[in-house]
């Protein structure tokens, strides 16, 4: 499956799917319509053959949470322990990331947690610029869906490909962006904070304007 052929095909399912959907006097998405739409994105991504990743996996790794968070976080791709379960951040990082989520006063459940690849680089490498390419349609069509009100990317390959900028971290932290019209916080990855856990304080600044910006 080639990164041409997914995009005509997700845009196929787009306009076939939620878009048909559109239910009330709000507009919006039946609940339903989301996850079966979702559930269908999974399924192209179970069986894609889009870069040299999935030779080397073990399972793909789609999304955990609520399908119509207001919070999406995104992440940069699996680990050892994702790609081994199938779900993203249940590995030490993940453990991490839950309470993050817990401090912002939130359920584990209540968020939406997806990675810009949905295969593991061999030995957690970071991920090159053709796999980002041939896998980022799957990520756009989950936020399109999911809709979140705020994004929070973690760390820097998730932060840099959603603002399509190369800047550090510490540049791009602490601050709000936007992506599509969606507010974005760039904050650090909880794998980076487990390694330095100096920069944990920063980072609960980043996630306490998160929690101030669902509040409003
Ligand atoms: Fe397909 Fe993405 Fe996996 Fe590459 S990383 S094989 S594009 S699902």
């Amino acid at each position: 499956m080639d990164a041409a052929w997914l995009r005509k095909r997700l845009e196929l399912e787009k306009l076939m799917g939620v878009d048909a959907l559109m239910l009330g006097p709000t507009q919006q998405p039946a609940d339903a319509g989301v996850a079966l739409e979702l559930g269908a994105v999974q399924e192209l991504v179970a069986v894609c053959g889009g870069c040299r990743l999935h030779q080397t996996r073990t399972h793909t790794v789609f999304a955990r949470g609520d399908p119509r968070a207001a919070l999406m976080f995104v992440g940069e791709a699996p680990g050892h322990e994702e790609d081994v379960q199938g779900y993203p951040f249940v590995g030490p990082a993940g453990k991490l990331l839950d309470r993050m989520i817990a401090a912002m006063g939130l359920e584990r459940d209540e968020v939406y947690v997806a990675n810009i690849l949905k295969c593991r680089p061999p030995g957690n490498r970071d991920p090159r610029s053709d796999e980002i390419e041939a896998c980022f349609p799957f990520l756009q069509r989950q936020i399109e869906l999911v809709a979140p009100r705020i994004i929070c990317t973690l760390g820097r390959p998730a932060s840099n490909t959603l603002l399509h900028t190369s800047a550090s971290m510490g540049s791009l932290r602490g601050r709000w962006h936007s992506f599509d019209g969606i507010p974005l916080m760039p904050t650090y990855h909880p794998a980076y904070l487990l390694r330095s856990p100096g920069q944990k304080r920063k980072t609960w600044e980043d996630l306490k304007m998160i929690a101030l910006a669902l509040q409003k």
